[in-house]
């Protein structure tokens, strides 16, 4: 495949929106998908206005960014992704909402766009199985907030060819990441061993070892974490961490991955972190 010229995106949401954002400013045309206007507005509203933050930091002139505007187009229609070089799934975390998305994608792409997607947790070599290319389907697993994290995760699934990889690399690279290329497995790396982390923290935390606020304070003051692992938890959200560790406990069979009962329990309450106002803290 040549340097790609146009990006789809499908899902303009907290990670689409990021990644049309990051694509249009190094000169791609971004193409980003919705299921209806209201939500490709929302999308494009928040790239816009991460736009102007860098405008208003002196990162970007407003040339700049009415260039980066000028090169993403919204859209509800799946036939504007045969523009696409390199298409890149960023819908909702669903398997099923994810199989029947690929599809569409399947049949508007181009014979040799790359097809990727940013799921967290579903198998790529799955998702492949249901695809017309399976060898042309890659994980490009960006992290958020995307504009600020270097990380990508580029994830080769057991069909993804070499040459599928190089092209997700070099993608990353252009959109001024950092790859890392990772075999399909549960939470790929970053979340296999970052969760299981946080999970401790619930766990020693609920055997009352020290309070939720002296926890992370440890382990800032005692590791250079930015932040806490209780704090991350409610950021990240208690239902994705519970989601996640469940993933790791079914498909590892290792108890070691055994999700901590207080997070159950927490998540039962409804008390889900900063979107729901309390977790481990209390936010207002
Ligand atoms: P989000 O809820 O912010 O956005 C999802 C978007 O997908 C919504 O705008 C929704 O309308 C859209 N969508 C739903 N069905 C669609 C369809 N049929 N066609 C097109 N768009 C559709 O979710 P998000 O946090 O941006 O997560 C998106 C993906 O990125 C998920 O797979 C998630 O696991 C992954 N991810 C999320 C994070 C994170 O921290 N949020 C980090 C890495 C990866």
């Amino acid at each position: 495949m040549t340097t790609p010229q146009t990006i789809g995106v499908i899902g303009a949401g907290t990670m689409g929106a990021g990644i049309a954002q990051v694509g249009a400013l190094s000169g791609l045309s971004v193409v980003m998908l919705d299921v209806d206007e209201k939500r490709v507005a929302k999308g494009r509203d928040a790239i816009a206005g991460g736009l102007e933050r860098l405008v208003k930091k002196e990162k970007l002139s407003a040339a700049e960014r009415d260039a980066a505007l000028g090169r993403l187009r919204g859209t509800t229609d799946y036939g504007a992704l045969g523009e696409g070089d390199f298409i890149v799934e960023a819908a909702t975390e669903d398997e099923a909402l994810k199989l029947k998305i690929l599809r569409q994608v399947d049949a508007a792409a181009k014979n040799d766009a790359v097809l990727a997607t940013n799921t967290s947790s579903i198998s790529i070599t799955r998702l492949a199985a249901a695809m017309k290319r399976p060898a042309r389907f890659v994980g490009l697993h960006f992290f958020n907030p995307v504009p600020l994290m270097s990380l990508v995760e580029v994830v080769r699934g057991r069909t993804t060819d070499d040459s599928t990889v190089e092209a997700a690399v070099a993608l990353a690279k252009r959109l001024g990441k950092t790859p890392v290329v990772v075999k399909d497995s549960p939470g790929f790396v970053v979340n296999r061993l970052l969760c299981p982390m946080l999970n401790e923290a619930v766990l020693a935390y609920g055997e009352g070892i020290a309070s939720a606020k002296d926890i992370d304070e440890a382990m800032k003051l005692g590791c250079n974490h930015p932040i806490g692992p209780l704090a991350l938890a409610d950021l990240i959200g208690l239902d994705v961490l519970l989601a996640v560790m469940e993933v790791f406990h079914r498909e590892f069979k290792d108890p070691k991955y055994r999700p901590a009962p207080l997070l159950k329990q927490m998540v039962a309450d409804g008390h889900l972190g900063r979107k729901s106002g309390r977790g481990f803290h209390t936010y207002s």
